[in-house]
C-alpha cells in the first residue's frame, strides 16, 4: 500500500525553495506540513523491522537502533505510509514533524537508523535522496550547532580570487588582419568581463572587511561608502542587530601604506569598480547617485540591470551575491579542497571572524566589525580558528 502524501507538484514547487542558500524555512515547513494529518491517531506500531538488525549490531546499539526506528516506524504507521521502504519525502516530512521535538543529533542518529534498516532489507535508502539531505542542511542551520553551514571564505584565496579577476580585465591585443567587427565584439567583451570582474572584486573585498550579511551587502548605497585618508567608511543602514534601525559604521583600513594598494584591498576594489561603473552609465563618478544601490546585476552579455529589467541602477539580489562567491571560489580551480557548494554570501562575513580570530584579534574588536550583539554567536567562529592557536598537542613530541 503507498499512500501519496504529499503530490508531486507541492514537492515541484518546494525543490526550489529546499534548494535556496536561505530558504525560507518556516514557508518549507508549512506547505510540508499541510499535507500531514497531525490529529490522526497513532496506529499500532510496525514492529519487526527492527529485527533486521538483530544479527549485525552488538546487543547495544542494537537496542538504540531498535527503539530510533520504532519511533520512525510509529509516526509512518500513524500515517498510514510505508515504512520500509519508505519514500524520501516521508522521511522529510518525519524530520519536519520532530524538528521541534528533538535535539538535531537525535534526528540525524535516527536517520541512520533508517538509512541500515533500508540497507540491510536490500533497499536504496531513502535518506539519500536530494529531498532528505536539504532538509537536513536546513535542520542544521536552524537548530543545530553550527553556525554556519557555509565554509568560510579567507585572505588566502581571496588573494588568488582576487589576481584571477585582475586577468580577466588584461586587454588582448588585436590579431593582425582582424576585421572592425570581429575587433569591436571582442572589445564589447573585455568591456563586459572588466565590469563584471571590477564588481565581483569589490563585493567580495568589501563583504568580507567589513564582516557584512547578505542582505546589507545587497542594501549598501552608492553613498554609505566613502573613501577617507584611513580608509574606507561603510554606512550599514539596518542591520539584523540594530532593533532601532539607526545604523552603524563600519571602517574598511588599508592593510599597507595607503599608497601601496594591492589587488586585495578593499578601497582599491571600491574605487575601480565606482570607475568602471559610473564610464559604463557614462557619468563621472561623483554623480553616481548616492541613492542607487552600490552593487548592481550585469546581464550575460555585460549590460547593467536583468535581462527583465535594463535599469543600470537595479539592485543586485541576495542570491546573485551567493552566486557571485560560488563563481569566485570556482577560479580557485580546486573543487576537491574548494567545493562551490559549500560557499555562499556567508562564507564572506564567516571568513572575516575567521581570519581576524587567527591573527588574534581580540574578540570585542572582531564583535565591533561583525556587529554580533551575542558574545556566544561571535565566539564559535573564533573557537574554530582558535582550536590552532598555541595547539597543546604541538607540545607533546608526537
Ligand atoms: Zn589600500
Amino acid at each position: 500500500m503507498t499512500v501519496a502524501l504529499v503530490s508531486d507538484d507541492v514537492l515541484a514547487g518546494l525543490l526550489p525553495a529546499l534548494l535556496d542558500d536561505d530558504p525560507d524555512e518556516r514557508a518549507v515547513t508549512d506547505t510540508l506540513l499541510e499535507r500531514v494529518d497531525l490529529t490522526a491517531e497513532l496506529g499500532r506500531l510496525v514492529d519487526g523491522l527492527a529485527e533486521l538488525l538483530t544479527h549485525a549490531r552488538a546487543a547495544r546499539t542494537r537496542r538504540a537502533y531498535e527503539s530510533d526506528l520504532a519511533h520512525f516506524t510509529a509516526w509512518t504507521s500513524a500515517h498510514r505510509l510505508p515504512a520500509l521502504p519508505a519514500d524520501p519525502q516521508t522521511v522529510a516530512l518525519y524530520l519536519t514533524a520532530h524538528q521541534d521535538q528533538m535535539r538535531s543529533a537525535s534526528l540525524l542518529r535516527r536517520l541512520s537508523a533508517i538509512a541500515v534498516a533500508h540497507r540491510s532489507a536490500g533497499h536504496r535508502s531513502p535518506t539519500d535522496h536530494e529531498l532528505v539531505r536539504r532538509a537536513v542542511t536546513a535542520l542544521r542551520r536552524k537548530h543545530g550547532t553550527r553556525p554556519a553551514a557555509k565554509a568560510a571564505l579567507v585572505t588566502a584565496q581571496l588573494t588568488v580570487i582576487c589576481t584571477r579577476l585582475d586577468e580577466q580585465t588584461r586587454p588582448h591585443s588585436p590579431e593582425p588582419g582582424q576585421s572592425a567587427r570581429v575587433a569591436d565584439r571582442q572589445a564589447r567583451k573585455h568591456a563586459a568581463a572588466v565590469l563584471r570582474a571590477r564588481r565581483d572584486r569589490a563585493l567580495l573585498l568589501v563583504g568580507y572587511a567589513a564582516a557584512l550579511r547578505r542582505s546589507e551587502l545587497v542594501g549598501l548605497n552608492i553613498g554609505d561608502l566613502t573613501e577617507r585618508a584611513a580608509g574606507l567608511s561603510v554606512f550599514i543602514a539596518r542591520s539584523k542587530t540594530d532593533q532601532l534601525g539607526l545604523g552603524d559604521f563600519v571602517g574598511i583600513a588599508h592593510g599597507h601604506p595607503p599608497d601601496t594598494c594591492t589587488a586585495t584591498c578593499p578601497i582599491r576594489a571600491w574605487r575601480e569598480w565606482t570607475e568602471a561603473l559610473a564610464r559604463e552609465i557614462g557619468i563621472a563618478v561623483e554623480d553616481l547617485p548616492h541613492d542607487s544601490p552600490a552593487f548592481r546585476p550585469i546581464t550575460r552579455h555585460g549590460r547593467l540591470g536583468t535581462p527583465a529589467d535594463p535599469d543600470p541602477h537595479a539592485r543586485l539580489t541576495g542570491q546573485s551575491v551567493a552566486l557571485i562567491v560560488k563563481q569566485a571560489v570556482e577560479l580557485l580551480e580546486d573543487p576537491k579542497r574548494f567545493p562551490a557548494v559549500q560557499y555562499a554570501g556567508h562564507s564572506l562575513r564567516a571568513g572575516f571572524a575567521t581570519q581576524a580570530a587567527a591573527a588574534g584579534v581580540p574578540l570585542d574588536r572582531i564583535m565591533r566589525q561583525t556587529r554580533h550583539s551575542s558574545i556566544a554567536v561571535a565566539l564559535r567562529y573564533i573557537r574554530e580558528a582558535d582550536v590552532w592557536r598555541d595547539n597543546p598537542t604541538a607540545s607533546l613530541g608526537l
